[in-house]
């Protein structure tokens, strides 16, 4: 009697203890939160995936969710897109409608990369809620190693944590800086971080998409992934961290045998050029001039299309905000406008973005991996208004107006 006392006694300890270690996480993970990481490969296009170069992106893919692609919104360049993805608003929306910029309502201002002070001016963005602004007002902490439009008092509010776009800051340096912020810990832990990569867009442009330049980029990119999945496992916490990986928009090869010369698309007496991109250009018809402008400019050409503004077909979602030109001209995926009176940054052979968000070359990244996604799975093609609203269900802040399908993307969730 005394001895089977004992031994269920001995039975009922052992079980408990199996009971606790078997649900109880590891201290580390115990006493952290959720964390979100969102990542963005610059220029990545969706079929780079599969060139083999980039293990540590497949194997988050495998372990988590890929998508066939994710169709960035119009324009395809950066920094529209960048805040199309943390607003969930279309660039024609959101008020970021280039990376070069004017607006009436600022006059003799020009936003552009290359100028921090009027880049940072809060009016260009104010159109917007990123989601940091929201998850900030909420209570939730964030942290930004770059993103477009991070820098700027948002509606009053900026990340807890953020720095001044540096792109000579090395990638490992990067990510042990986020690793860092990862190992606060109380309320000075972030929830959701941003991480930016610009290499893989900057060698597409050089060289082209195809180029071995590209994809020792990718390699870069990819190592400094494995660096971060690795410092998450060594603390403990790869467990209770999502990352989403994305690109703004893919990238055409471009050639010297296909330029359209900016000098002969209209006379300069009758418009001067607001936007100078080399997939497209945006135009101002000159005091009195606009029917000259209009008539040589608007419709089909060999390897272009102009529209008015208020005209360019509805697929694009583009043409109602101020801040667009009132002729907007568009090259066919490959062709690209250039002037020989202008210097360009980049070679004609080379790479472009900017075209069709339609058009396959223009197709970015969408992985997603960690405990709130689905493991293994391959969602379909999907807009990028789609990640805002997925971003905010994830830190459990409500979501600002937006763009997005409302099924949006909880095919990538787990159920
Ligand atoms: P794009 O002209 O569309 O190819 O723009 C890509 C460039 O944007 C990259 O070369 C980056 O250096 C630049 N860029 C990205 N993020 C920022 C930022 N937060 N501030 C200034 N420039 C940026
Ligand atoms: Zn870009
Ligand atoms: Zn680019």
């Amino acid at each position: 009697m005394k001895s089977s006392f004992v031994v269920a006694a001995l039975i009922a300890l052992v079980l408990s203890a199996c009971a606790s270690v078997g649900s109880k996480p590891p201290l580390a993970e115990a006493a952290k939160p959720r964390a979100l990481i969102l990542i963005s490969i610059d220029g990545f296009r969706a079929d780079y995936l599969d060139r083999g170069v980039t293990p540590v992106l497949s194997s988050l893919a495998a372990s988590g969710v890929r998508a066939a692609a994710m169709r960035p919104s119009f324009p395809s360049v950066t920094f529209p897109n960048h805040y199309t993805i943390v607003t969930g608003l279309r660039p024609d929306h959101h008020g970021i409608v280039n990376n070069t910029i004017e607006d009436a309502a600022m006059p003799g201002k020009v936003f552009k990369l290359s100028d921090h002070d009027v880049m940072t001016d809060p009016r260009w963005w104010n159109e917007g809620e990123p989601i940091w602004v929201g998850a900030e007002k909420a209570g939730v902490r964030t942290a930004t190693l770059f993103w477009p439009g991070s820098e700027v008092e948002i509606r009053g509010v900026r990340p807890a944590d953020w720095a001044a776009y540096d792109k000579t800051l090395a990638y490992t340096e990067r990510v042990d800086r986020v690793l860092a912020w990862l190992d606060r810990t109380g309320e000075t832990r972030p929830r959701f971080v941003t991480m930016y990569f610009e290499s893989v867009d900057t060698q597409g442009h050089g060289f082209g998409p195809d180029s071995a330049e590209v994809s020792a980029a990718l390699g870069d990119v990819d190592k400094a992934l494995g660096r971060l999945v690795d410092g998450l496992r060594a603390r403990g916490v790869e467990g209770s961290t999502d990352i989403v990986i994305v690109s703004d928009h893919g990238m055409a090869p471009t050639s010297q045998a296909r330029v359209i010369d900016n000098d002969k698309i209209v006379d300069a007496q009758d418009a001067r050029f607001a936007w100078y991109g080399r997939p497209f250009v945006g135009l101002e018809p000159l005091a009195g001039r606009t029917t000259q402008a209009e008539k040589a400019l608007l419709g089909r050409h060999d390897h272009y299309d102009c529209w008015r503004k208020g005209e360019i077909p509805a697929r694009h979602h583009f043409g109602t905000h101020r801040r667009i030109p009132s002729i907007f001209c568009l090259a066919d995926v490959g062709w690209i406008f250039m002037s020989k009176s202008r210097p360009d940054t980049y070679p004609a052979d080379g790479g472009a973005h900017g075209y069709d968000e339609g058009a396959p070359e223009m197709a970015g990244l969408f992985v997603a991996s960690g405990p709130s996604f689905r493991k293994g799975a391959t969602i379909p093609a999907f807009d990028n208004v789609d990640v805002y609203p997925m971003l905010a269900r994830l830190l459990g802040v409500p979501a600002a107006a937006n763009d997005s399908d409302p099924a949006g993307l909880s095919a990538a969730l787990a159920p």
